[in-house]
Protein backbone atom coordinates (compact mmCIF):
# COMPACT_ATOMS: atom_id res chain seq x y z
CA UNK A 1 0.00 0.00 0.00
CA UNK A 2 1.25 3.39 -0.56
CA UNK A 3 -0.62 6.39 0.79
CA UNK A 4 -0.73 9.76 -1.44
CA UNK A 5 -0.92 12.91 1.11
CA UNK A 6 -2.04 15.98 -0.29
CA UNK A 7 -1.83 19.02 1.82
CA UNK A 8 -4.03 21.41 -0.42
CA UNK A 9 -3.16 24.93 -0.72
CA UNK A 10 0.13 26.95 -1.31
CA UNK A 11 1.61 29.93 0.53
CA UNK A 12 0.20 32.29 -1.64
CA UNK A 13 -3.63 30.83 -1.56
CA UNK A 14 -5.47 33.96 -0.56
CA UNK A 15 -7.49 33.86 2.25
CA UNK A 16 -7.57 30.44 3.87
CA UNK A 17 -6.02 31.63 7.85
CA UNK A 18 -7.56 32.22 11.29
CA UNK A 19 -8.92 35.78 12.01
CA UNK A 20 -5.94 36.40 14.13
CA UNK A 21 -3.39 34.81 11.65
CA UNK A 22 -1.71 31.92 13.86
CA UNK A 23 -3.36 29.25 11.74
CA UNK A 24 -2.65 29.27 7.98
CA UNK A 25 -3.97 26.22 6.22
CA UNK A 26 -1.26 25.62 3.53
CA UNK A 27 1.60 25.72 6.64
CA UNK A 28 -0.49 23.56 8.97
CA UNK A 29 -1.93 21.15 6.40
CA UNK A 30 2.09 20.48 5.35
CA UNK A 31 3.17 20.28 9.03
CA UNK A 32 0.00 17.25 9.64
CA UNK A 33 1.48 15.76 6.17
CA UNK A 34 4.85 15.56 6.79
CA UNK A 35 3.94 14.25 10.40
CA UNK A 36 1.65 12.17 8.91
CA UNK A 37 4.28 10.55 6.22
CA UNK A 38 6.64 9.81 9.32
CA UNK A 39 4.05 7.91 11.40
CA UNK A 40 2.73 5.83 8.43
CA UNK A 41 6.91 5.08 7.32
CA UNK A 42 7.13 4.52 11.24
CA UNK A 43 4.40 1.72 10.64
CA UNK A 44 5.53 0.38 7.82
CA UNK A 45 3.22 1.86 5.71
CA UNK A 46 4.70 3.42 2.69
CA UNK A 47 4.15 7.30 2.03
CA UNK A 48 4.48 10.32 -0.45
CA UNK A 49 3.94 13.37 0.14
CA UNK A 50 2.17 14.63 -3.51
CA UNK A 51 3.42 18.64 -2.78
CA UNK A 52 6.30 19.18 -0.94
CA UNK A 53 6.36 22.98 -2.18
CA UNK A 54 5.20 25.49 -0.41
CA UNK A 55 3.32 27.26 -3.46
CA UNK A 56 0.52 26.20 -5.30
CA UNK A 57 0.54 23.25 -6.94
CA UNK A 58 -2.75 23.26 -9.53
CA UNK A 59 -4.95 21.19 -8.91
CA UNK A 60 -4.53 19.41 -12.21
CA UNK A 61 -1.12 18.64 -12.05
CA UNK A 62 -1.56 17.17 -8.24
CA UNK A 63 -4.26 14.24 -9.87
CA UNK A 64 -1.35 14.04 -12.59
CA UNK A 65 1.00 13.41 -10.39
CA UNK A 66 -1.19 10.83 -8.21
CA UNK A 67 -2.60 9.17 -11.20
CA UNK A 68 1.25 7.83 -11.70
CA UNK A 69 0.87 6.08 -8.74
CA UNK A 70 -2.07 4.11 -10.59
CA UNK A 71 -5.10 2.52 -9.28
CA UNK A 72 -3.84 -0.88 -7.16
CA UNK A 73 -2.48 -0.74 -3.45
CA UNK A 74 -2.58 3.03 -3.58
CA UNK A 75 -4.98 5.30 -1.85
CA UNK A 76 -5.10 9.15 -1.40
CA UNK A 77 -5.76 11.74 1.29
CA UNK A 78 -5.83 15.03 1.09
CA UNK A 79 -5.81 17.75 4.25
CA UNK A 80 -7.56 20.78 4.79
CA UNK A 81 -9.06 22.93 7.46
CA UNK A 82 -12.35 24.19 7.55
CA UNK A 83 -13.78 27.52 7.39
CA UNK A 84 -17.24 28.81 8.15
CA UNK A 85 -16.91 32.25 6.73
CA UNK A 86 -14.88 34.72 4.16
CA UNK A 87 -15.44 37.71 6.09
CA UNK A 88 -11.89 37.53 8.48
CA UNK A 89 -13.79 36.75 11.82
CA UNK A 90 -14.55 34.04 14.11
CA UNK A 91 -17.71 31.87 13.93
CA UNK A 92 -19.47 29.32 15.69
CA UNK A 93 -19.33 26.29 13.37
CA UNK A 94 -16.85 23.65 14.34
CA UNK A 95 -15.44 20.00 14.04
CA UNK A 96 -14.19 17.23 11.72
CA UNK A 97 -15.56 16.44 8.43
CA UNK A 98 -14.77 13.68 5.28
CA UNK A 99 -15.26 14.14 1.92
CA UNK A 100 -15.52 12.51 -1.17
CA UNK A 101 -16.71 13.02 -4.56
CA UNK A 102 -19.92 13.00 -6.28
CA UNK A 103 -18.49 10.17 -8.45
CA UNK A 104 -16.68 8.16 -5.61
CA UNK A 105 -16.18 4.29 -5.77
CA UNK A 106 -17.20 1.73 -2.83
CA UNK A 107 -13.62 2.35 -1.87
CA UNK A 108 -13.83 5.51 -1.12
CA UNK A 109 -16.42 5.50 0.90
CA UNK A 110 -15.19 2.84 2.87
CA UNK A 111 -12.30 5.00 3.54
CA UNK A 112 -14.16 7.87 4.55
CA UNK A 113 -15.60 5.56 6.84
CA UNK A 114 -12.67 4.25 8.47
CA UNK A 115 -11.29 7.87 8.96
CA UNK A 116 -14.69 8.92 10.51
CA UNK A 117 -14.53 6.26 12.62
CA UNK A 118 -10.97 7.22 13.97
CA UNK A 119 -11.77 10.98 14.25
CA UNK A 120 -14.43 9.97 16.64
CA UNK A 121 -12.08 7.38 18.69
CA UNK A 122 -9.48 10.49 19.24
CA UNK A 123 -12.60 12.30 20.28
CA UNK A 124 -13.08 14.22 17.52
CA UNK A 125 -16.93 16.17 17.30
CA UNK A 126 -17.77 14.87 13.78
CA UNK A 127 -20.20 16.56 11.46
CA UNK A 128 -22.04 14.00 9.49
CA UNK A 129 -24.12 14.01 6.23
CA UNK A 130 -26.53 12.02 7.84
CA UNK A 131 -26.46 8.81 10.53
CA UNK A 132 -25.88 6.20 7.66
CA UNK A 133 -23.90 8.49 5.78
CA UNK A 134 -21.55 10.30 7.85
CA UNK A 135 -18.97 11.55 5.09
CA UNK A 136 -20.12 14.59 2.94
CA UNK A 137 -20.17 14.16 -1.02
CA UNK A 138 -18.90 17.28 -3.23
CA UNK A 139 -17.48 18.13 -6.35
CA UNK A 140 -13.94 17.85 -5.68
CA UNK A 141 -10.89 18.11 -8.59
CA UNK A 142 -8.86 15.80 -6.03
CA UNK A 143 -11.07 13.20 -5.22
CA UNK A 144 -13.53 13.42 -8.61
CA UNK A 145 -10.17 12.99 -11.01
CA UNK A 146 -7.70 11.24 -9.34
CA UNK A 147 -8.44 7.09 -9.95
CA UNK A 148 -7.32 5.71 -6.87
CA UNK A 149 -9.84 5.23 -3.21
CA UNK A 150 -9.33 9.53 -2.43
CA UNK A 151 -10.44 11.15 0.74
CA UNK A 152 -10.48 15.19 1.59
CA UNK A 153 -10.62 16.04 5.12
CA UNK A 154 -11.70 19.03 6.25
CA UNK A 155 -9.91 19.12 9.79
CA UNK A 156 -11.85 21.32 12.45
CA UNK A 157 -12.21 25.23 11.55
CA UNK A 158 -9.42 27.41 11.40
CA UNK A 159 -11.99 30.29 12.29
CA UNK A 160 -13.16 28.93 15.33
CA UNK A 161 -11.54 30.15 18.32
CA UNK A 162 -11.40 26.73 20.23
CA UNK A 163 -10.80 24.28 17.16
CA UNK A 164 -8.19 26.99 16.24
CA UNK A 165 -6.62 26.31 19.27
CA UNK A 166 -6.88 22.82 19.87
CA UNK A 167 -5.32 22.38 16.08
CA UNK A 168 -2.31 24.59 16.99
CA UNK A 169 -1.65 22.31 20.12
CA UNK A 170 0.91 19.76 20.06
CA UNK A 171 -2.36 17.55 21.47
CA UNK A 172 -3.97 18.13 18.51
CA UNK A 173 -1.78 17.82 15.65
CA UNK A 174 -0.64 14.47 16.89
CA UNK A 175 -4.40 14.15 17.65
CA UNK A 176 -4.86 14.94 13.69
CA UNK A 177 -2.16 12.76 11.94
CA UNK A 178 -2.87 9.88 14.44
CA UNK A 179 -6.51 9.60 13.18
CA UNK A 180 -5.40 9.73 10.06
CA UNK A 181 -3.01 6.69 10.62
CA UNK A 182 -5.27 4.90 12.02
CA UNK A 183 -8.23 5.11 9.41
CA UNK A 184 -5.59 4.50 6.83
CA UNK A 185 -3.94 1.10 8.52
CA UNK A 186 -7.53 -0.09 8.96
CA UNK A 187 -8.81 0.18 5.54
CA UNK A 188 -5.62 -1.14 4.42
CA UNK A 189 -6.57 -3.76 6.65
CA UNK A 190 -9.81 -4.35 5.19
CA UNK A 191 -8.45 -4.01 1.81
CA UNK A 192 -5.84 -6.93 2.11
CA UNK A 193 -2.94 -4.56 2.35
ZN1 LIG B 1 -8.66 23.88 2.09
Amino acid sequence: MVVLIDNGHGQETPGKRSPDGRLREYAYARDIARRLEAELLARGVDAVRLTPEECDVPLTERCRRANKYGTRGVLLVSIHVNAAGADGGWHDARGWSAFVSGNASLKSKTLARCLIKAARRHGLSVREYAPRVPYWTQDLAICRDTRCPAVLTENLFMDNREDADWLLSEEGKQAVVALHADGITDYAGRAGG
